[in-house]
Order: C-alpha cells, then structure tokens, then sequence
C-alpha cells in the first residue's frame, strides 16, 4: 500500500501544483485522472524521487518514499510523460543497457530477463531495429519494458496513452492489465477510458487537489438517475450551459448532444441515461469550478 499524506508542492514560479494531497493507493490498477496541468506529473516525479515535495509523506510499506530514495529506486519501474529513446540504438541493445544499469550484470540472466521483457511486450520480432523508427504505440511499450526491469513492486505510468491511435492505445492498456495484481501500479492520464478500461480503483485531480478518490462503479452509482441527454440546436447551447449543469456536450451528426446532471427531468425531450465515469468526472470538475 501506497500512502500520501497532506502532499504539497510549490514551483518557485509561485505556482501551487500540489495541494495537501492524500491518497491510499492498494495493489493492482490506480487510475489517477485529471485535466492538464492539474498536478499529476508533479504527484508522480515526487513519487519516483525525481523533485522534492514541500511538506507531507509518502509511505510505501515500510519505506520512507521522499527519504529513502535509494530504496524507492530500487523497487520502482518508472515511464515518465516525455520517456525518450536513442533513436540509432536498437531496442534490445537498449534494454540491454538500462538492464546493467538496474544492476544486472550477470550477462546469460541479463539476456534471458531482456529477451522475455521483449517478448512480453510484443517486441522480440523488432529487437533489432533502431528505435528512431519505432511508431508511437511501439515506443511506448519498450518503455514498458524498460520499466518492468527489476520486477518493480511501484510501477508509475505518466500519460503513456496520450497521442497513441485507438489500436496501439487498446494494445498498451492491455499490456499494462498484464502486470500482476502484486503490485502497485499508477497510470495517470487525462482520458477517461483509460481508467473506465482498467482500474478497479482511482482519484480525480484538479488544481493539486484531489476531488474523488475510490472506486469508479460506486462513484457512478452515485450519479443514478441524474444524469439526463439531449439532442439541441447550436443556438441554444450557451443557454442550457447558463441554465443547467452541463457535464459534457459533443457533436453527433452536426448536432450538439448534451449531458445534464439535475435531480429531476430538466425539461421535455431529455432523457435518463446510466452515468458512466465521464459524467462522474465531469461532474466533480463543474462543482469544483463553481465552489471555485
Ligand atoms: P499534469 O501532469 O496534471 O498536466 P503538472 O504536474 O505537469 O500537471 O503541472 C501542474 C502545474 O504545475 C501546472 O500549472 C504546471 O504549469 C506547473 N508546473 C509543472 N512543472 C513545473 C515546473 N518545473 N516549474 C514551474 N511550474 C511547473
């Protein structure tokens, strides 16, 4: 178990990126969701050792996260938002050589623990291409990889999803599903169907605060019978917008349809529809800007 206590962090630029932040963080899957800018990277290069937090704690089981440093690093797997490659190497040359530095100098283990990352992550038959023609997608899951060595118990993923097409997205999210239930895994992101896909528990972030944090079903639960869809015209957007909660609006067709929280029916022509975990984001980030 992962735990933070009261987090905060402030820039010298003066900017408040964390906000006494308080989270309990279990094994398997942790969604950490949030708009840009709202803190996350700050949250997870605090938590890999990478800048130092302004007050608070960070436990994982007995190791003192913001202390012991030396500790963390070695039980940690870390892919961070901007993870870059030596486009002339190849990929198993630089597996190779992030592996010694992980401290596996035996070299037949060494071998045997690259090539099975390689495999694992759907990579081997590419081993020996240079990284600087992988695609995005492919990228990414070398730097699953990279972080996977060592068999980290604390696996952070920072944005690993944003710029990925549908497919290499599917592929990346599934590879992650695929890390054990032993260990504790954060992936930050600012989709939504990443955490919907994948993570039996999350928190949402905003502004170095966390709004939510639990379970994604029970949240949804919560939003039962409030959540209300309907087709509009351009004209009248802005007024629904005044009038109502408007959780989100999209276009089908060249028309807006908008989602609405409201206790009871908002007007004719809406319907109910099941809340999903979009709405409860929504939702949360709309009462934050109005307690704002
Ligand atoms: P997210 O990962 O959720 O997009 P970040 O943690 O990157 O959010 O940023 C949170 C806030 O802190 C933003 O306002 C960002 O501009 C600011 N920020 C991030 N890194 C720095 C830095 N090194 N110096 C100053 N401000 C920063």
């Amino acid at each position: 178990m992962l735990e933070i206590r009261e987090l905060s962090k402030t820039y010298p630029n003066g900017v408040q990126a964390l906000k006494r932040v308080n989270l309990s963080i279990p094994k398997g899957m942790f969604g950490l969701l949030g708009p840009n800018g709202a803190g996350k990277s700050s949250l997870m290069r605090t938590l890999a050792t990478l800048q130092e937090a302004d007050s608070g704690s960070a436990t994982f089981g007995n190791i003192d996260v913001l202390k012991d440093k030396d500790q963390v690093r070695r039980i940690l797997g870390y892919l961070p938002q901007d993870f870059g490659v030596y486009p002339k190497t190849s990929a198993e040359d630089l597996l190779n050589h992030f592996a010694v530095l992980k401290g596996l100098t035996e070299r037949k283990q060494r071998a045997e623990v690259v090539q099975g990352l390689l495999q694992q992550v759907n990579l081997y038959e590419q081993r020996k291409r240079k990284l600087g023609t992988f695609s995005g997608g492919m990228r990414q899951r070398f730097g699953i990889a990279q972080a996977l060595l060592g068999d980290p118990k604390l696996v952070i993923v920072d944005e690993p999803t944003a710029g990925l097409d549908p497919e290499e997205r599917n592929r990346f999210l599934n590879l992650l599903a695929e890390i054990g239930e032993q260990v504790v895994v954060i992936l930050s992101t600012h989709i939504v169907e990443d955490v919907t896909d994948l993570c039996p528990r999350m928190a949402i972030i905003c502004a170095g605060q966390v709004l939510l944090t639990g379970e994604p079903l029970q949240a949804i639960q919560t939003l039962n019978n409030r959540v209300w869809r309907k087709v509009v015209s351009k004209d009248s957007l802005e007024r629904y917008r005044r009038d109502h909660t408007v959780l989100s609006s999209r276009l089908v067709g060249g028309r807006p349809v908008i989602n609405i929280y409201s206790e009871a029916q908002p007007d004719e022509g809406f319907e109910q529809i099941e809340p999903d975990l979009e709405d409860v984001y929504f939702h949360r980030l709309r009462e934050f800007e109005r307690a704002a």
